[in-house]
């Protein structure tokens, strides 16, 4: 069959409006995630054949408004003004339908076909919210689709409807909300000027762009600007501002943000009718406890510890699984390739490198598992909501809270979170100190030193690590606040949609879209810099070594032979002259040279150059200090369980408990991975900022080791 014609279909809607779950309905599994050229937004896009059309479907990302306060809302916008798709599905959530329709004015206003699919329809019912469909599509000018999408429900009415307008063109016209005789008036002189600009008026809606004028809208200006002309438009613009500011007393766009709820307000009265009895309905119940200042935090509380204990126990079997897989991996190869440069590459430099990352991936999962709960039943707003009391108190923004506990499991997916703090100086501070939420990598660390030097209080000293790191978030943003980031976070508008069981499919959608993420970092960035770290702790190689190896290996092997030594005793002398021998190299090479002339600048912490050299290769990933480790202490390629290791750490007489402290200081504090930071400079898109993070953290955490260390030697500790 020849198909007629390609619909390319955008779905909008506020967050948790069921988006995905429709896009997925309508597309299945022919789905494939790109990204917004430019910035790491993820967009994914699908297809499907219906009656004769092609349809590809984008799922925009969530937004609640079409402002330009946040990248999300930046680059819906973008795509529906810059690629004009055919249709755009508004995605409205029926049992939260006043605050979900603000997005519906907000698309009407630009010059696109609209389709409200009215989901969560199933919800309004239960809530007793009975919706007069036809009449609220007749008041709004836009046909709407009852959909329920966990049910499929409503699917082929969406897919006609959109065939209908195709074919039919539109049979409403969204009707314009009126800002009042005065703003309009002044729209409309805006609107004739900019109309006279055909290169403007080409591309753009005339109306939308006085409005977004009067809105002060920082995009709107800058895209403006690039036409001859901006300069009129720009000064009447200003004059109708300040007409409009003697008259009103409040902000202009508050003003503008209110007549769009006045009318979705008027609307909804005459199109909605709510039962009495439900109006108290369940989730006002259950938040009567939940969001209560002292049961409220208490229940915070405790699902915290509950999402991490699940986290970290569930996931200590696959860990395992993965770590036996990847021994194997690198065993087979040991066996079947030539002892040499090749096989190094391939066991320590490649496999090594990715089964560090992708042993965390567990961890991840369940984590991720956990949030998805969280938000897919409504909680985490909730948790927002609660946190927004104490974090506002520190300078950070309720939602603040979200991003930083991502970055206990893992900093990339983190700063990618903090995406949801519209303001950018509340997101640019949240990013800064979210590297102090110890990540998961930097745990094995902790689980060695503290098992080496308090095998019987490690829990103690970990303990006490992330709570150092907590208190250091907290004065950091106190005084990044207080010099490069003045001013106050931005109030806190957060609604509390009703809460909802979630359905597994969607739960394990969400996991997996960000573990892949978390994956395809590890596929990437950590596996180039790996290799490039095997090279430089493996280059130059040492040609005479300080003892003959060769010959000591001979030596034991002739004691055995003649019966001087058994054969274990054989086997263990001759690993060690191995490990010895790696030692060696380690030192002679690139990474050890530069360890060793680090040495200067550590040695008021109390570290020698072995553990530079370890502190090191944490830049490149912190799973791969403790290897590192084990190599330069001659155990060989080891994990944070070793016994040998921690043995020889707490053997070494170089060491003490004092050292071992001042070093958890420095790993918790110092800068966090490439992979995190390359993640930090896409998001930012400031290199400014990126080297800043770099800088700053990396100074705190000398200073704080120097201060842990030289203060304890004061106090006489060591
Ligand atoms: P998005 O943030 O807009 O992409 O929302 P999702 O598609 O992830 O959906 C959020 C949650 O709402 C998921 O748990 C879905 O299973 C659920 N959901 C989606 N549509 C409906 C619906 O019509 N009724 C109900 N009760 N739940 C729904
Ligand atoms: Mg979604």
């Amino acid at each position: 069959m020849v198909l007629k014609k390609e619909i390319v279909v955008a779905l909008a809607g506020n967050p948790n409006s069921g988006k995905t779950t429709i896009f997925n309905n309508l597309t299945g599994a022919n789905q494939h995630v790109g990204n917004y050229p430019g910035v790491t937004v993820e967009k994914k896009e699908g297809h499907l054949n219906y009656r004769g059309y092609r349809i590809k479907a984008v799922d925009l990302p969530g937004t609640y408004s079409l402002s330009a306060y946040s990248i999300d809302e930046i680059i819906a916008r973008k795509f529906i003004i810059e690629q004009k798709p055919d249709v755009i599905i508004d995605i409205v959530d029926a049992s939260n339908i006043e605050r979900n329709l603000y997005l519906t004015t907000q698309l009407s206003e630009l010059n696109v076909h609209l389709i409200i699919a009215l989901n969560m329809s199933d919800m309004a019912k239960n809530r007793g919210i009975i919706i007069n469909t036809e009449y609220l599509a007749q008041l709004m000018g836009i046909p709407i689709v009852p959909t329920v999408g966990n049910k499929k429900k409503g699917m082929t009415e969406l897919l006609n409807a959109i065939i209908e307008i195709v074919e039919n063109g539109v049979s409403l016209t969204p009707v314009q909300v009126s800002y009042g005789k005065e703003i309009e008036r002044e729209l409309s002189k805006l609107n004739d000027i900019i109309s006279t600009d055909s290169t403007i008026t080409n591309s753009y809606k005339p109306r939308w762009l006085s409005l977004k004028l009067l809105e002060d809208d920082a995009e709107v200006y800058k895209l403006l600007k690039q036409h001859k002309s901006s300069e009129q438009i720009f000064k009447e613009a200003d004059k109708s501002k300040a007409r409009l500011k003697s008259l009103y007393r409040e902000n202009l766009s508050e003003i503008i943000t209110d007549r769009r709820y006045g009318f979705i307000s008027g609307a909804c009265s005459e199109a909605i009718n709510r039962t009495a009895e439900h109006r108290h309905d369940v989730s006002d119940k259950i938040d009567y406890v939940l969001i209560h200042p002292i049961s409220g935090l208490l229940i915070f509380a405790g699902m915290m510890w509950l999402v991490f204990h699940l986290t970290f126990t569930l996931a200590e079997k696959p860990m395992e699984w993965i770590e036996l897989a990847m021994a194997s991996l690198a065993n087979l190869f040991l066996n079947i390739l030539p002892e040499g440069i090749l096989n190094s590459l391939i066991v320590d430099g490649i496999i090594g490198g990715v089964g560090g990352v992708i042993v965390f991936l567990p961890n991840i999962m369940f984590l991720f598992l956990a949030i998805a709960v969280l938000e897919d039943t409504g909680y985490m707003s909730r948790a927002a909501f609660i946190m927004d009391r104490i974090m506002h108190r520190i300078g950070l923004h309720g939602k603040s809270f979200i991003p930083m506990l991502i970055g206990y499991g893992c900093s990339v997916p983190a700063y990618l979170g903090s995406r949801i703090i519209e303001d950018k100086t509340d997101r640019l501070v949240t990013m800064h100190v979210i590297t102090f939420m110890s990540c998961g990598a930097r745990l094995p660390i902790y689980v060695l030193v503290c098992g080496a030097f308090w095998p019987d209080k490690a829990g103690n000293v970990m303990f006490s690590i992330y709570v150092l790191g907590i208190v250091v978030a907290i004065v950091m943003v106190k005084l990044l606040r207080a010099t490069r980031f003045k001013g106050l976070s931005a109030p806190f508008v957060m609604e509390l949609p009703p809460y909802r069981i979630p359905t597994i499919r969607s739960l394990l959608i969400h996991m997996w879209e960000r573990s892949w993420m978390y994956l395809r970092k590890a596929g990437t960035v950590i596996l180039s810099f790996s290799i490039i770290m095997w090279f430089l702790m493996t280059f130059p190689q040492k040609k005479t070594y300080d003892k003959d190896y060769d010959a000591l290996v001979k030596l034991a092997n002739h004691s055995f032979s003649s019966e001087k030594i058994t054969l274990s005793e054989r086997d263990s002398l001759i690993t060690a002259y191995e490990n010895s021998r790696s030692a060696e190299n380690l030192e002679y090479s690139i990474a050890g040279r530069i360890g060793k002339n680090i040495e200067p600048i550590i040695k008021p912490l109390g570290f020698d150059w072995r553990l530079g050299i370890a502190l090191i290769s944490g830049f490149v990933a912190k799973e791969v200090v403790v290897s590192t480790m084990g190599t330069i202490y001659g155990v060989g390629e080891t994990d944070e369980g070793s016994e040998a290791l921690r043995a020889s750490l707490a053997a070494d007489p170089k060491y003490s408990k004092l050292i071992a402290y001042a070093f958890l200081v420095f790993v918790l504090l110092y800068v966090p991975c490439m992979a995190a930071m390359a993640v930090f400079l896409r998001e930012t898109r400031s290199i400014k900022e990126t080297l800043f993070q770099i800088g700053y953290t990396t100074a705190l955490a000398w200073f704080l080791a120097m201060v842990v260390y030289q203060g304890g030697k004061l106090l006489g500790l060591s």
